[in-house]
């Protein structure tokens, strides 16, 4: 099974329980903010802890917050915390709401007028449900009674893009996670439990692939049933892939694909090249400009 950090597992489950229990003369700000860079395991194990501890999550992405089809964002994000509200008055479970990558929309500026209206909607909206967390209303109704709060969980990459008053302590406490050798180890060691690695194997995958995030690890592991994958469409033929697998009746069956060390830091780099050509493209594009 997958491994999460004690230390990320800790942070989460004391930021959440806080918000459930009533401590007297204890301010207890609403959202948690993680973050760090990309790719590191923030929003995968959030869905672990919430698994482990029997949380329901509402979930927003800063995406769906900036489209301009999305309408208000203001509204949107309102109505989801009162989902998890229901969920939390009605079920009697636990619930949060957990927005990803929340600079990507509400920290940029810079993508024009649109972007900019719905980043300041969405910060106002966060500083205000986190200092009214029980009446939080929709526009054009008003409910009276009060709501349980919800513990709101947003991940990002920089939050020193975000509005200032929003990060601030009381509204928000921070966590940073940066997976340290220790975390990396045992994450890659639940990636690659059921392949047959022993544990030296995934510490000199580890130790090879020193600066990767713990999402190329995800991502080789799953590269290596490409061969097998392959296989499978020239066996049927190309054009029958479709009519094979779309509402299929049975499951088709793969065998255990070549999970060998060597094989492994052979896909690897091959993926690491990959890194580098867009990295160039990149440089190259910022270039012409
Ligand atoms: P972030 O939110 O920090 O950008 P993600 O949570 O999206 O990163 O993680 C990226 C990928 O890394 C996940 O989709 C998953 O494949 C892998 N991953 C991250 N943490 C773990 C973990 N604890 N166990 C197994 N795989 C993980």
């Amino acid at each position: 099974s997958f491994y999460i950090a004690p230390r990320f597992l800790n942070k989460l489950a004391i930021h959440i329980t806080k918000n459930f229990l009533d401590l007297s003369n204890v301010r207890v700000p609403l959202i948690l903010g993680i973050h760090g860079h990309k790719g590191e395991g923030k929003s995968f194990q959030c869905e672990l802890v919430f698994q482990r501890m029997g949380i329901e999550a509402v979930h927003m992405s800063a995406g769906e917050l900036e489209s301009p089809d999305a309408g208000d964002p203001s509204r949107l994000v309102r109505l989801r915390y009162r989902e998890a509200a229901e969920i939390i008055r009605k079920r009697g479970r636990m619930a949060v709401l957990i927005i990803n990558d929340i600079d990507a929309g509400a920290g940029r500026v810079d993508g024009g007028t649109q972007y900019t209206v719905n980043t300041q909607l969405v910060n106002a909206t966060l500083m205000n449900i986190a200092d009214n967390p029980t009446n939080v209303q929709l526009p054009g109704s008003y409910d009276e009674e009060p709501l349980p709060r919800v513990p709101i969980i947003v991940t990002g990459n920089d939050f020193g893009t975000l509005y200032a008053p929003l990060v601030r302590d009381g509204r928000m406490e921070k966590f940073y996670w940066e997976p340290n050798r220790d975390d990396r180890l045992k994450i890659a060691q639940g990636i690659f439990e059921t392949d047959g690695l022993s544990s030296s194997d995934v510490e000199q995958l580890v130790n090879h692939f020193d600066g990767q995030s713990i999402d190329f690890f995800g991502a080789l592991r799953s590269r290596i049933y490409d061969e097998q994958v392959l296989a499978f469409i020239q066996s049927i033929g190309f054009d029958q892939v479709g009519a094979k697998l779309v509402n299929a009746k049975e499951k088709v069956n793969f065998q255990k694909p070549n999970f060998n060390l060597n094989h492994l830091i052979e896909e690897g780099e091959l993926m690491v090249i990959e890194q580098g050509r867009l990295h160039e493209l990149r440089l190259a594009s910022a270039y012409n400009r």
